[in-house]
């Protein structure tokens, strides 16, 4: 069994490392917030008090954190980064949905300290995170990733290998984007279908019954159309990914629909639906 140090127990991170436990492993938590360790700790994690801490001795590091920024900090940061207690041969292993950039600067700085990066982002939200059902979409060493599989499958049910360092983070942002074009149309006509005074529901099960539908519309509607937006995927977190994606894109114009939707999600948070599950949007049409 490996140690493990995990950094990062928000919503995702949290259920992930809790998999690493259940599975065996010798886990050490760090969260930049101290509460979120109580949980991992009654099931027997090691707790410690920066990232440097927890790095040290580790074979493998994982990161589960919000953005480029808060990656920076918790990987670089001179006095208490991961990657300056990591030793060398270990494995970093950043999950985090990032932007492409950041991830090859980081790579980079990791090799320079004799550290393999792995980026691994994750298609799936938190009964998936919970059920270790996550779907990997891995960019980086092959070596680094043999090494690593068992780990990622004591978190996730598939893990597909797209390419150099860089590659993971296009392929989630290309997931996140089609997934929240979809959501915003989706959002977009239900408010044209109530306003044009049909039933919701039933013209969208009508729509459904049709080849255009996709697996995930269904849980889309479903929330959207019941008002039920406990935060699973917040507004605020899609909002970063399709800001990487317009960003990857090189410009608005390169990617209109991209840009498009993400001015919705900007409107979203404007209007205080920031913390709300992403299918929060379509109260944007139907107040
Ligand atoms: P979350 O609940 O908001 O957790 C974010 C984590 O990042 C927390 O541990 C937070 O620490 C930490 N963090 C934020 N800023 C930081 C900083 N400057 N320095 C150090 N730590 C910082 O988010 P999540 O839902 O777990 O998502 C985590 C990542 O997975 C994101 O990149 C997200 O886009 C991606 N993702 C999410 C889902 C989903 O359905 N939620 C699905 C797939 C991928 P504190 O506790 O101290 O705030």
């Amino acid at each position: 069994m490996a140690e493990i140090a995990f950094l990062g127990l928000g919503a995702m991170g949290s259920r992930m490392a809790l998999n690493l436990i259940r599975a065996g492993h010798h886990v050490t938590v760090w969260n930049r917030s101290p509460d979120a360790t109580a949980a991992l700790a009654a099931a027997g994690a090691r707790v410690a008090q920066s990232p440097r801490e927890a790095a040290t001795g580790a074979d493998f590091v994982v990161a589960m954190l919000r953005d480029d920024e808060a990656s920076r900090q918790v990987w670089l940061a001179p006095e208490t980064g991961a990657l300056a207690g990591m030793a060398s041969g270990a494995v970093a292993i950043e999950s985090s949905t990032l932007s492409p950039g950041w991830v090859r600067t980081l790579g980079e700085a990791a090799a320079a300290g004799g550290v393999a990066l792995l980026e691994a982002p994750v298609a799936g939200s938190l009964p998936q995170a919970e059920g270790a059902q996550l779907i990997y979409l891995v960019g980086g060493d092959p070596v680094a990733l043999d090494a690593a599989e068992p780990l990622l499958k004591a978190m996730g049910s598939a893990i597909h290998r797209v390419g150099p360092l860089g590659t993971g983070a296009l392929v989630k942002l290309s997931t996140n984007a089609l997934l929240g074009v979809q959501l915003t149309a989706l959002a977009e006509l239900i408010g044209v279908l109530k306003r044009s005074g049909a039933d919701a529901a039933r013209a969208l099960q009508a729509v459904a019954a049709t080849p255009v539908w996709s697996p995930v519309a269904t849980r889309l509607t479903d929330s959207m159309l019941t008002g039920n937006f406990a935060p699973q995927f917040p507004v605020a977190l899609i909002e970063k990914d399709f800001g990487y994606a317009v960003e990857a894109a090189g410009s608005a114009d390169a990617a209109p629909v991209l840009a498009a939707a993400l001015g919705v999600f900007r409107e979203a948070i404007a209007r205080g639906l920031g913390e709300a599950n992403m299918t929060g949007v379509v109260r944007l049409f139907t107040a």
